[in-house]
């Protein structure tokens, strides 16, 4: 039985997670569950999970939890930084499910790296903000990342065995692999009149065409962004030069992500729009386990069609292909500033358009900066919250 925590258990990926884990009842349990304030959310899944712990960040929600468990229950409720960090390093626990959405993930993910766990990896900001101190770290802790993210699934299904067991460290041209080719649909405002994006509204935004996700990445996916930190985190995975990685429209999402060898052959994952696939994947790699999502029908899909990005449509792609080439200050602050203005956009207080904006005007502020540590990347997230902020009061 292989112990799970899931952080973000609340969010999408988190629901999925536990509905692969219910499927499998004799190779998972859960340990523990993590969110921030959902505590109605949390309470459903302690009475169907039966956690050891669950851990709310909001104190407030914590004892509204707590208040609302039944006396007998076998779920303890924690709340605060120590305890979280205990719980990452529990000796009881195998498996993190990495899924609470942006930077704060990054703390309690690193925390599972340096314990050795074994990571399913959906929080793609924390490899943003501290890539190589990631995998440097996963190296010498002896934790197992595998990628839960569907595009970097599909790429780490499409790969050999030698990339797959050197994570972050493989030698892809001696893998006889030319090009890594992330897919992307495009968005909701793939085809939508230029002159049209700053009307959209968060609802417009949220309506991603093929995937249900959070808030925070819908927006990221009209946006491209997504596809960008995608991009970022593609290089700490498979190790990829500029050269090695391209971005490629596929609306229908029906390819994940592709491997280009230099036979000409390429490789691909295929399968429904539904996160369970690539989880299961994670879950029970290097086996297979059912996940619940309907088999593919090539018949009702019909068409696979291409397209190459376009940066006047999408300039948070560009941002994120500049910022990944400038260095690990760059992509830290460009996911700082993007936090801000997604929930800037959200909370309708900026423009579709203006979150770009917010975006390169932070970045044309980064310098360099050596980032060695977990505590100066928080420093520089912070620091760069701060100019998206000063930035939108002002400029905008
Ligand atoms: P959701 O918005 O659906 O869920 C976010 C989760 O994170 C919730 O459980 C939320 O708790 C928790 N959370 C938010 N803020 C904090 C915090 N400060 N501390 C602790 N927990 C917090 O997000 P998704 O599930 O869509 O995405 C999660 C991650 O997975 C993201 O990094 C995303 O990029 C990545 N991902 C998502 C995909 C998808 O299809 N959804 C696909 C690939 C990657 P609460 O409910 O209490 O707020």
């Amino acid at each position: 039985m292989e112990n799970y925590v899931v952080l973000g258990a609340t969010g999408s990926i988190g629901t999925s997670t536990l509905d692969v884990i219910s499927r499998n009842p004799d190779l998972y349990s859960v340990y523990a569950l993590v969110a921030n304030s959902s505590h109605e959310k949390m309470l459903q899944l302690c009475a169907q999970h039966q956690p050891q712990f669950a851990h709310m960040v909001d104190s407030q929600a914590a004892k509204a939890l707590q208040d609302s468990l039944p006396k007998d229950c076998v779920t303890q409720v924690t709340t605060g930084e120590a305890a979280l960090s205990a719980i990452m390093t529990d000796t009881h626990v195998d498996t993190v499910m990495a899924a609470i959405v942006g930077a704060a993930g990054l703390v309690p993910t690193f925390d599972a790296v340096k314990a050795g766990k074994k990571i399913l990896l959906a929080n793609k900001e924390a490899l943003v903000m501290s890539g190589q101190l990631f995998m440097d770290t996963a190296k010498q802790s002896g934790a197992t990342i595998l990628p839960v993210d569907s595009e970097h699934n599909a790429i780490f299904q499409s790969m050999p065995e030698n990339v797959q067991s050197a994570l972050g460290f493989c030698d892809l041209e001696q893998e006889g692999i030319n090009h890594v080719l992330l897919t992307g649909s495009g968005g909701p405002f793939l085809t939508a009149p230029l002159s049209s994006l700053s009307q959209m509204t968060p609802q417009q935004a949220c309506k991603h065409p093929n995937w249900s996700m959070g808030r925070k990445i819908s927006v990221d996916s009209a946006t491209m962004m997504n596809k960008g930190l995608e991009y970022i985190e593609a290089k700490w995975l498979f190790n990829t030069s500029p050269s090695q990685l391209k971005v490629v429209i596929h609306p229908q999402s029906v390819i994940h992500s592709m491997v280009q060898y230099n036979d000409g052959s390429v490789i691909a994952e295929l399968g429904n729009p539904d996160m369970r696939t690539p989880i299961a994947h994670c879950m029970s790699y290097p086996k297979r386990i059912p996940s619940g999502v309907e088999p593919l029908d090539f018949f009702k899909v019909g068409q696979l069609t291409f397209c190459e990005p376009d940066f006047e449509r999408f300039p948070c792609l560009k941002l994120a292909i500049q910022a990944c080439e400038q260095g690990q200050e760059a992509t830290t602050v460009l996911n700082a500033a993007n936090e801000i203005a997604v929930e800037a956009f959200l909370n309708e207080q900026i423009a579709f358009t203006d979150i770009a904006k917010v975006n390169s005007a932070c970045l044309e502020q980064v310098k360099p900066n050596p980032l060695s540590t977990i505590d100066a990347i928080l420093a520089l997230d912070e620091q760069a919250r701060q100019l998206a902020q000063d930035f939108i009061a002002t400029a905008l």
